[in-house]
Order: structure tokens, then sequence, then C-alpha cells
């Protein structure tokens, strides 16, 4: 009994001692973070104010977790990088593997892209099986804790308010308690309450940049049916500036089922009742997904979905900072969702967290967390600064989008996209090419590279 009391003493002490890393939000940016700390820390705690449903199923905390989610080729890659094998659980569980220049097909703005093998391939499925899985294999970590049902309410500080010494939470009872920390990371999404919650510690608001298309996704979840037979693994139908604001997606996921997204920008939302979700379908550029969906047996109903605005939250910008604390994912830059970055930014982010950590090693073996917040913020900003310029340069294509302006480097920039655009029609070189920047499996510097510039000027000065 003694040996027991002194046993449970001595873990006790040793928890006290031992380095803890808390995340605040365990949606996909807090998980993958997660997994990066486990390799750091002693201990780490998830906090998530739901509880995780066992199977993938969508949950209210995330509330685009019942709209369909493309993951692009680089996020693929970065998930097994973390979890390797991670892709073969994806297809055990029914996520379908597709080529992506040949199983999907696309309406582009100047007509459609050819469909041909290549090495570029990713996986259908629902975000809800991408988290299931992550999480499920996260807790195989001893060391890694979940608290679910629980919402942080408040950072801890120490007295001169330099540092971030843990959390203030409540579970569903409203019952408060505190956590410490050593570092604390805010993985929370795009209603993160850390501004307000560093304004309560006398810091400043960081500068905020909105840029909103007005886009709004009505998603309806159908039985694939059986009687369909297609040779495609989806289908994007999408908008063309200026005139033709609706787009549409059927992404087929496990469980035989399809997901599909009618999308309208310019305030142009499409309906959430039956009839309207149809004649939305009917009206795209091509009839492929009316055709597809109108004897579909339906599985939900369909789900509206208007926060689309492309946010960024400038931390790096900050002239004071707290030690040990940092935000991440759509925490601090949260997109326009058509253009299915955010879970591949979100695990861009893990791996700048990853090397950041490493870099505060010292001598390869203790860490040392001093600076680690501004640091991380900054290489993170670099991080997020191409995927925003490439969903904000396509939002402000559109004469109705509100926020940021567009620059003569940017008109520029569209003038070229667009007869990039134009070609990679009909070349399947460039349209490789720029199916790889969009899948940030090449830097978009490669649309500029002489083998694709070359031939879109000479495209361009014979149809200016
Ligand atoms: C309509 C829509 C479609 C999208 N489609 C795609 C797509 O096709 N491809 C793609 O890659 N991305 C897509 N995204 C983006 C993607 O969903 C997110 O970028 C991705 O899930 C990463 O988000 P996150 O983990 O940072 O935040 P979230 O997923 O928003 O998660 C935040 C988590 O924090 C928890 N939380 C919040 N506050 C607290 C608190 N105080 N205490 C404790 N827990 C808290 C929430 O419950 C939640 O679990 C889409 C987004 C939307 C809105």
């Amino acid at each position: 009994m003694i040996a027991k009391k002194y046993m449970n003493m001595k873990n006790r002490m040793s928890s006290q001692h031992s380095s803890h890393a808390v995340v605040i939000g365990g949606s996909i940016a807090g998980l993958l973070a997660a997994r990066v700390l486990a390799e750091h820390f002693d201990r780490v705690t998830v906090i998530e104010r739901d509880y995780y449903p066992d199977n993938p199923e969508p949950r209210s905390g995330v509330p685009q977790s019942n709209q369909g989610h493309f993951l692009l080729a680089r996020g693929k890659q970065i998930l097994e990088e973390l979890f390797p094998g991670f892709v073969e659980e994806l297809s055990e569980k029914g996520a379908i593997q597709v080529d992506i220049t040949k199983d999907w097909v696309l309406l582009f703005e100047y007509g459609w892209w050819s469909c041909f093998s290549s090495d570029l391939t990713t996986w259908n499925c629902t975000r809800n099986l991408i988290e299931n899985v992550i999480r499920k294999r996260l807790l195989n970590y001893t060391h890694l804790t979940f608290m679910e049902g629980h919402q942080v309410c408040e950072l801890l500080a120490s007295s001169d308010k330099r540092e971030i010494t843990g959390v203030r939470l409540k579970d569903s009872q409203g019952q408060e308690s505190t956590l410490k920390a050593n570092l604390t990371v805010d993985t929370s999404g795009r209603n993160s309450k850390a501004i307000q919650w560093l304004q309560a510690l006398g810091y400043e608001k960081p500068q905020e940049q909105s840029i909103n298309s007005f886009l709004g996704y009505a998603t309806r979840w159908y039985q694939c049916p059986n009687h369909h037979q297609v040779d495609w693994k989806g289908i994007n139908l999408m908008p063309k500036a200026p005139e033709f604001k609706r787009g549409g997606v059927i992404i087929p996921v496990e469980g035989n089922r399809w997901i599909v997204i009618l999308s309208g920008i310019g305030g142009d939302y499409p309906p959430t009742n039956e009839l309207g979700f149809l004649e939305f379908a009917r009206s795209l550029r091509s009839p492929d997904i009316y055709e597809a969906i109108k004897d579909a047996q339906p599985l939900s109903p369909v789900y509206g979905y208007r926060r689309t605005e492309n946010h960024l939250r400038h931390y790096e910008k900050l002239e004071k900072f707290p030690e040990n604390f940092l935000i991440l994912g759509d925490a601090v830059c949260s997109f326009n969702p058509v253009y299915g970055q955010g879970i591949t930014v979100a695990a861009l982010g893990a791996l700048t967290l990853k090397s950041c950590l490493q870099q505060q090693k010292q001598n390869g073996v203790k860490l040392n967390l001093k600076g680690v917040s501004r640091r991380f913020q900054k290489q993170l900003a670099q991080v997020n600064n191409t995927p925003w310029l490439m969903a904000t340069g396509e939002d402000l294509n559109w004469p109705t989008t509100v926020g940021g302006e567009t620059s003569p480097i940017m008109k520029l920039i569209h003038f070229y996209m667009k007869y990039v655009k134009i070609v990679s029609c009909h070349d399947q070189r460039i349209q490789k090419i720029f199916t790889e920047v969009i899948n940030m499996t090449k830097p978009s510097s490669a649309l500029f590279s002489p083998n694709v510039f070359i031939p879109v000027l000479l495209r361009s000065l014979s149809n200016p």
C-alpha cells in the first residue's frame, strides 16, 4: 500500500517536471500538430470541445464536416509521411484512389481538360474519414491524451504576461479548470478566439485581411447509382469569370456514395431545397451533373454553407508576441474552400512546426523553446503566402469580390493566367504542370518556366 502511494506520488512528481504541450482544437490541423509535438514533448494533450464520433461522421464543432473535401496530392504525401501506411488504411476503409489527370473530368474556364494517365494521385474520401484515421493512429501514442467535451476559454500567462503557461477550460457542465503547459498551440479553426485571448493579456490585435467572393455551397450526399456506368471518379464543372457564376462537383467517396457540391459565386447562392437544387444543377455549363443525379437516391438533406471568405491574420507582424504560444491551420489562414487547400495547408503547417522544433534543439538533443513562437509564425506566414495568393488571385477575377485590391502586378498575372488556362485546354504538358501547381506538388514558379512561358506568350500574341 505504502509502495503504491509512493509510486503514485513519484509519477505525479515526474509528470510535474516533464514537458507538456497543449493543443486547442482537435480537427485536422490540431491532430497533425499533436503528431509532431509527440516527437518532442513527454506529454501532449489535445483539448476538443466535441466528443469524437467513433466512426467517420460529421460533428458539430466542424460545421464543414458534411461538405465535400478534396485532398490535394501534396496533402496526401504529407499525411503518408507523418503516418506511414496512411493511404493504404484510407483505401481499406473505402477511399478511392484517383489519378488526378485521368480520373477527374474537368470543364475548365476555356474548355474541357483532356484525360490522360500521370503519376499525380490522391484519394477521394470524406474529410471525416481522414480525421478518423489520423485520430485512431494518435490513440496509439501513450503519452498523447484527448480531453473531449472541453472548451478552452482563456490563455494563462506568467505574471509579466510574456509567456503563455497553459489554458483555462470548461467542461460540458460548465465546470472550469486549468491546465499548465510548456507550449500551447491554437488550432481552433476559422472562429479562433486567439485574438481576444491575446488582447485580454495586453497584446495588440494583428492586422487581418479578408477577401470575399461571396461564394455559397449547397451539398447533398447520394447513393452512387448502380446502373450508372461512368468512366470518371470525379466531375468538376467550373464557373467562368465574369459571366458564369455557377459550378458543381461530384466527389465519389467511401461507402459507395457521391458528395455533390453546387456552388455560386458573387452571391448567386445555390438553393437548399430539393427542386431548387436540381434546377441549379441543370443550369450549370454542362448537363453532366444534373444527368448523373436527377434519378439518384439522396442520402441527406441539402447542406448550405456560406462562410467562405479568405481570411488571413498576420500574427507574424505583431511587434510583441508571447513566448510558448503558436497558432496554425484555419485559425491563422482560411481559404475559399472551392480551391481545396485547407487540409494541405494545415499539413504544411505541421511540417513547418516539425522543422521549427528541430531547429530549437540544442546540440540536436535538448528542446529550448525560447523564440520559437515568433520564429514559427514567421515561417508559417511564408508557407501560407503562395496558397493565399493563388486563392485570392482567382477570387479577384470576379468584379463582385470585396476586400483586396487588383494591383497592376495582379492584373498582369490575371492576363498571363488567362492564357495559361487557354493553352492548358490543348496542351497536356501544360495542363499537367498547372495541375501539379494547383495540387502544390510543384511551386507556382513552374508556371513561369520557359517551357510554359513561351507557348503561353505565343498564344497571347496570336490572340490578344
Ligand atoms: C465548406 C468547406 C469546404 C472545404 N473543402 C475543403 C477541401 O475540399 N479540401 C481541403 O483541403 N480543405 C477544405 N476545407 C478546409 C478544411 O475543412 C480545413 O482547412 C481543415 O479542416 C483544417 O481546419 P482546422 O483544423 O484548422 O480547423 P477546423 O477544422 O475548423 O477545426 C477546429 C477544431 O477546433 C475545435 N474548437 C474550436 N474552438 C475550440 C475551443 N475553444 N476549445 C476546444 N476546441 C475548440 C472545433 O470543435 C474543431 O474540432 C473546406 C472548408 C469549408 C468551410
